[in-house]
């Protein structure tokens, strides 16, 4: 029986990783999450894992007394979300969204447990940390994420990396494909949250409207697939149907396909190699009739760009790009800057880090702080 830690239980991954372990029969060792209490009681009861952790201590302290009754440890603090993710289960899912990610990610991996990866932000930020780490520790990082998981099941069975020439990844537009800047000027968070193809969690959502998510994904490529940025496309496909593409040295191209439905990629990290029957539909290609493709309109969602470039720079430059978009996506949907606000105050901030090719897990939690920082003051 496959068993799991899952971390950001109480989220949009957490909630559908949750239904895979349930429709499978997966044992659920331990689940983690910020301060959602109510639904962690609710998902303990269902579970039974040996413990639960949540960061704020308040909120701990209630559930502790909430669960009393079941024999569940209940921990607290970012340590108790380490210990979380270095539980039982023999995969560690991390879908804690942001930056929060990173300690009990390497965590885990030092706990030698198989890192199923939503939490994009961390390896972004830290792709250097994480993948040696995991290199040295013999664990594998398995993508969460649709378009990593395609190119991912599309690389299963392929001569070694030498072969594999691009990766194409594809990206839906979001709300506002084919809006001009002048379009973009007065829309709203609640336009802003409303994704053509995908129900997700606030902060990514808001960056699958600013295009910021597509730079996150080619910088997680970067890191997944020992790929070099400029050997990664973006294209638009709004259907959501093809969830990316690689290309090989003989100009084959394979893409992976299915309905938008996360569950698919969530319970591929938690089976590979094997595939087990899913819950997603089968695909009817004549249904969905036509597959369209565009190339980005990079001069008005000038995140992927800056994404790009922070990879192609190196050192803090990625975590930076992260962090600084983590303030302005988070300023944003509290109602205080413009959505076109978002590129320009993390184009502004990300670029003033200094020029580093070795750095620690402190030196990028020092960067999140200075940017979050960077980002209010450019505000002023
Ligand atoms: P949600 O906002 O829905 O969920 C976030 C989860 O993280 C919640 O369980 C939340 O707990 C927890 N959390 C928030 N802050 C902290 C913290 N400081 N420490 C520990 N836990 C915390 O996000 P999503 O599920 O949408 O996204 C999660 C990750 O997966 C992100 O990195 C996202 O980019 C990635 N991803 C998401 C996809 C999706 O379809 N949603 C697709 C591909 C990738 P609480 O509820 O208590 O606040």
């Amino acid at each position: 029986m496959k068993s799991i830690n899952l971390l950001g239980s109480t989220g949009s991954i957490g909630v559908q990783s949750l239904d895979v372990a349930r429709r499978n029969s997966f044992r659920v060792r331990s689940i983690a999450a910020y301060s959602n209490i109510a639904l962690l009681e609710q998902q303990a009861r269902e579970f039974n894992p040996d413990l639960v952790a949540v960061v704020d201590k308040k909120a701990a302290a209630d559930l502790k007394i909430k669960l009393a009754d079941t024999g569940i440890k209940v921990l607290s603090g970012l340590e108790g979300v380490c210990e979380a993710g270095c539980a039982k289960g023999e995969i560690t899912v991390n879908a804690i969204v942001g930056m929060a990610g990173l300690r009990p990610t390497l965590a885990a991996i030092e706990a030698k447990k198989t890192i199923a990866l939503a939490n994009k932000e961390t390896l972004v930020a830290a792709g250097s940390l994480v993948i040696s780490k995991a290199k040295r520790n013999g664990v594998s990082v398995l993508p969460v994420d649709s378009e990593h998981s395609a190119v991912f099941q599309c690389l299963q069975g392929a001569p070694p990396n030498k072969a594999l020439k691009k990766i194409i990844i594809t990206a839906s537009g979001g709300p506002f494909f084919g809006k001009t800047k002048q379009e973009l000027k007065n829309v709203t968070v609640s336009d802003a949250l409303k994704h053509p193809n995908w129900k997700m969690g606030p902060k990514i959502t808001v960056d699958s409207a600013t295009m910021f998510n597509k730079g996150l994904e080619l910088i997680e490529a970067v890191w997944l697939f020992d790929m070099k940025p400029e050997n990664i496309d973006i294209v638009i496909h709004r259907e959501s149907i093809v969830h990316s593409l690689v290309e090989f040295d003989d100009n084959s191209v394979i893409a992976q396909l299915g309905y938008p439905d996360m569950r698919l990629p969530i319970q591929y990290a938690l089976t590979y190699p094997d595939r087990y029957p899913s819950a997603e539909r089968e695909l009817n290609l004549a249904d969905v009739g036509t597959l369209t493709f565009y190339k980005p309109d990079y001069d008005t969602f000038i995140c992927i760009d800056i994404c790009r470039r922070a990879i192609e720079k190196g050192g803090l430059y990625p975590a930076a790009a992260n962090s600084a978009n983590e303030q302005a996506n988070s300023l944003f949907r509290e109602g205080k800057i413009s959505f076109l606000e978002i590129g320009e105050l993390v184009k502004d901030a990300a670029f003033s880090v200094p020029d580093v090719a070795e750095f620690t897990a402190q030196d990028i939690e020092n960067i999140d702080v200075e940017m979050r920082n960077a980002v209010n003051l450019l505000l002023r």
